[in-house]
């Protein structure tokens, strides 16, 4: 007897009504691009699951690719069972003796309220028939086996395995945030919190040549590659932002640095953000782990968008953060030795309560507005798509895109 369907449940099942219809029509679109390797599987929805049946395509194959598509809570390998009780019973104990182990417990659940035997009644006589036809006990606390039924419109469905999806959303269906991007550990883990939310990205990273080099970029396209898995297109702009930068060390007293740098680095962003039609920005920022990240950082920091700043790290701790990192296999490319443009501009004594008059006092001293027009304007652009890199120069990317408009 061979399980070959993958029943897929729902995450955030409170959903309902027309976001319900939407949850699903989206997850469907992500189910079934992250299975377009696998033109022969068979993939129908209806609400309360979606079912993707194997023909000859290895289920180990599948697996990983579904459990990469946020919006999924649990997959279940399932047989397709008729719902005549007779057969029923005689295909759940098919299954039983498949399972290693000692001990079982069935867990039955009526989705069809027309089928004459209640879930209790079920989970009883299917119980005791399992019982007396293997040599299995039952054990309801920490059974070896759970052996489930659910019972459908169109036919009983039962299952002794599951796998763990990603939660959340379907990815599309809350928009898409700028994500500023850096080769550190928490950045990339703040990208999968917000993918997993159904938030597309887009990566924002400011380079600082010659002072960083281009070893961050590999970097950075090895992080992307690794989130790909969740969203498999993902554009990254680079910005080249040394003049600006050396232009901030020159006119800001060295305390106010940091944050002046990143009030630039906001107003870059929101810039950005707002011709890519993006609905928030984000950041792998927590809440008290540097000068630059304390609450009256944030504010003055925060003052020069108007863009709501998700920053899905901020109250989580490190050793969370790191794990969550090793999980989704970023952590070991983020503690590959790189420079970033923040630790090698690194002031001695950075304000941890810096005053957004005093931040406005300081950048009245420089263009800093050509010069950020400048930044925008020689913005790169790398594409990740399915761990592929392809890298444009900034006129290449107008041209690409001019080509897509006609
Ligand atoms: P990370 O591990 O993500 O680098 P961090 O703990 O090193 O974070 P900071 O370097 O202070 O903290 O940066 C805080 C956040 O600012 C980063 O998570 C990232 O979102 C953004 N950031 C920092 N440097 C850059 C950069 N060079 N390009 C883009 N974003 C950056
Ligand atoms: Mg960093």
């Amino acid at each position: 007897m061979k399980c070959d369907t993958l029943m897929i449940h729902y995450g955030e099942l409170s959903t309902k009504g027309e976001n319900k219809r939407a949850f699903i029509r989206e997850l469907a679109k992500n189910i079934r691009h992250a299975l377009k390797d696998f033109p022969t599987l068979e993939i129908t929805y209806d609400r309360d699951h979606t079912y993707v049946k194997l023909h000859d395509e290895p289920v180990e194959e599948v697996l990983p690719r579904l459990q990469g598509v946020s919006g999924i809570q649990r997959i279940s390998l399932v047989y397709q069972s008729p719902k005549d009780w007779d057969i029923l019973k005689d295909n759940a104990l098919s299954l039983l003796l498949q399972e290693q182990g000692k001990t079982f417990k069935v867990r039955a659940r009526r989705a069809d309220k027309t089928y004459p035997i209640h879930s209790m009644e079920m989970m009883q006589k299917l119980g005791e028939y399992l019982l007396e036809h293997s040599n299995f006990t039952v054990d309801v606390h920490q059974p070896d086996v759970v052996l489930n039924v659910e019972i459908r419109q169109d036919a009983a469905y039962l299952y002794a395995h599951s796998y763990p999806g990603a939660g959340g959303y379907p990815l599309g269906m809350n928009g898409k945030a700028m994500m500023m991007l850096s080769g550190g550990i928490d950045s990339p883990v703040a990208a999968y919190l917000l993918l997993r939310r159904g938030i597309r990205i887009e990566a924002l990273h400011f380079a600082a040549p010659p002072y960083t080099s281009d070893a961050v970029l590999d970097k950075l396209k090895d992080i992307l590659a690794q989130l790909n898995v969740y969203q498999s297109d993902i554009r990254l702009n680079i910005v080249p932002f040394t003049k600006l930068q050396l232009a901030i060390y020159q006119n800001v007293d060295e305390p106010y640095c940091i944050t002046i740098m990143r009030r630039m680095m906001y107003r870059i962003a929101d810039r950005v953000a707002k011709s890519h039609h993006c609905l928030a920005l984000a950041s792998g920022e927590s809440v008290g782990q540097v000068a630059s990240q304390t609450l009256d950082s944030m504010i003055a920091i925060n003052a020069v968008t108007n863009y709501p700043v998700l920053r899905p790290l901020a109250v989580s701790d490190k050793v969370e953060t790191i794990e969550l990192a090793k999980k989704i296999g970023t952590y070991d490319i983020s503690i590959r030795p790189y420079e970033d443009c923040c630790t090698i501009f690194k002031p001695k004594k950075p304000k941890t309560k810096p005053k957004i008059e005093d931040c406005e006092r300081y950048e009245k001293r420089f263009d800093y507005e050509s010069l950020i027009d400048e930044c925008v304007k020689n913005i790169s652009v790398i594409i990740m798509e399915d761990g592929v890199a392809t890298q444009y120069d900034h006129d290449d990317w107008l041209d690409r895109n001019a080509e897509e408009e006609k």
